[in-house]
């Protein structure tokens, strides 16, 4: 079975600037990250998988069929842009069923489905107010419902959570986890936010400067440390005395206690020292390292932030 897409040496130049500099990767089926730091290329190679632009060089290819010569495959894609390109005088209802009918649906399904998808983003209410009185947070959605409208095999979302506030962040986060994970709808979302991609993502792709600097599954880069967090409901001073007593040198971090490279048997003096100590033991589970911490120093340098915008080293909210 092909991947779903796949970059084969995809090139492009601006004059001088390689914004895609011949990268190869393929995105399985799933919601897959694509995080890099503003003008890392993230946006041209979406526009490359929609046919939106020509590459310099190289391939942009869906489910086996290269785009730049097959641009039905257009149809089984779902596209939310970065930027606002609403139309501030029609509703959403209005909106929708007109770009269910451009995807080719009949004008009484395109209705249906229009009203459906506004359910599914949470603005069943609002759905016949025009998208000019519409707050930022409500035109990502429909931003967001326009990509989804017509039953997509795959959806590529540039920046949805851009402009949002931490409460608005993590609903559409919420939205696009479930669209990957209910309606079998396969995503793919840029971002500069390392957050986003950690909450929501199954792999990532790291784009620096026009390349790959890394891939894989978050899973894989969020591996277990050699940190262990143990959380107590009470007893945590008697229980830090007698970790100490055993050898151990707990550190208070907020509720949990940390314990910094601990050996295997760690977890058999934790018992003893809880029984021991009478604390009652709420937690205790190694700490993972976050995408935040393992690409640090790749994204920081250039990724400044909008305004309004967590940085991209910032941890969400
Ligand atoms: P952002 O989130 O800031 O849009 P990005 O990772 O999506 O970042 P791109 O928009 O793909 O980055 O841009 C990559 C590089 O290509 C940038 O240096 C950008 O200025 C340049 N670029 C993009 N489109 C054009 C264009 N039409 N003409 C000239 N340069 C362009």
């Amino acid at each position: 079975m092909p991947a779903l897409l796949e970059a084969q040496s995809l090139a492009k130049h601006y004059g001088g600037v390689h914004a895609l500099d011949g990268v190869d990767f393929t995105i399985e089926p799933g919601i897959t990250g694509l995080l890099g730091a503003n003008g890392a290329g993230k946006s041209t190679a979406l526009k490359l998988f929609l046919g939106l632009i020509d590459p310099t060089e190289g391939r942009a290819i869906f489910e086996g069929v290269d785009v730049a010569s097959s641009p039905r495959v257009r149809q089984r894609l779902g596209y939310m842009p970065e930027h606002d390109c609403l139309p501030g005088n029609v509703d959403a209802v209005e909106f929708l069923s007109y770009m269910a009918q451009l995807s080719g649906l009949p004008r009484h399904d395109a209705r249906v489905r229009a009203a459906d998808t506004l359910r599914h983003v949470g603005l069943e209410e609002e759905r016949y107010r025009t998208l000019g009185t519409y707050s930022t947070g409500m035109k990502q959605r429909v931003k967001l419902a326009q990509a989804l409208v017509h039953d997509p095999a795959l959806a590529l979302l540039d920046e949805p959570t851009a402009g949002l506030d931490p409460m608005g962040r993590q609903q559409m986060l919420e939205l696009i986890e479930h669209i990957g994970r209910e309606f079998g709808i396969s995503v793919v979302l840029s971002s500069h936010l390392m957050g986003d991609v950690e909450r929501t993502c199954d792999r990532v792709i790291v784009l620096e400067a026009g390349r790959v600097s890394r891939e894989g599954s978050v899973a894989g880069f969020t591996t277990e440390t050699t940190t262990l967090a143990i959380q107590v409901s009470e007893g945590a001073d008697a229980l830090t005395e007698e970790l100490r007593r055993r050898g151990l040198d707990p550190r208070p971090d907020g509720p949990s206690l940390i314990l910094e490279s601990v050996e295997e048997d760690a977890y058999d003096i934790v018992r003893d020292a809880v029984v021991a100590s009478g604390a009652l033991l709420y937690s205790m589970a190694p700490r993972q390292h976050s995408l935040t911490e393992l690409f640090r120093d790749d994204l920081a340098p250039n990724a400044a932030p909008a305004a309004g915008e967590p940085a991209a080293t910032e941890e969400p909210s």
